[in-house]
């Protein structure tokens, strides 16, 4: 299906896939007022979800609240640290062939997958073990 995209849709489709990371709606409406393509930010929203029916953006969401947003081209998982709330990307994917596999016992589009693991980073648990940052 393929609706006909605005013009906004375009500009913040085309930011993230120039981006290599996912970033926040926030971030994306400071980044196109940055390169003179300004968009409102209620329409930078509203943008995204279009975007992310259409399958081709994906949302991640953070220990904290906050949603990044970023092109479905990357299949990209990361290691959060509970702690200090750091991503470590991981560049590879365990469960790509798993999707090829859902798509065919279940006739299901799947646009995309999340997968995330939470825990510790080597610095916090350092931290930890010295008792250094403790409570
Ligand atoms: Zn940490
Ligand atoms: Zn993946």
């Amino acid at each position: 299906m393929k609706a006909e995209r605005t013009r906004s849709q375009e500009r913040i489709l085309k930011l993230l896939k120039s981006l290599n990371k996912a970033i926040s709606a926030q971030d994306i409406y400071v980044e196109l007022r940055n390169r003179n393509q300004s968009v409102g930010l209620a329409t930078v929203y509203r943008a995204l979800e279009a975007l992310k029916l259409e399958g081709v953006v994906q949302v991640r969401t953070l220990a904290s609240g906050e949603s990044l947003y970023s092109s479905v081209q990357q299949d990209k998982h990361h290691l959060t640290c509970l702690q200090c709330g750091r991503s470590i990307a991981i560049n590879q994917c365990p469960v790509h062939d798993l999707e090829t596999q859902l798509h065919q016992a279940h006739q299901f589009k799947i646009f995309y997958h999340t997968l995330e693991f939470f825990g510790l980073c080597n610095q916090c648990q350092m931290a930890q073990a010295t008792g250094v940052g403790a409570e």
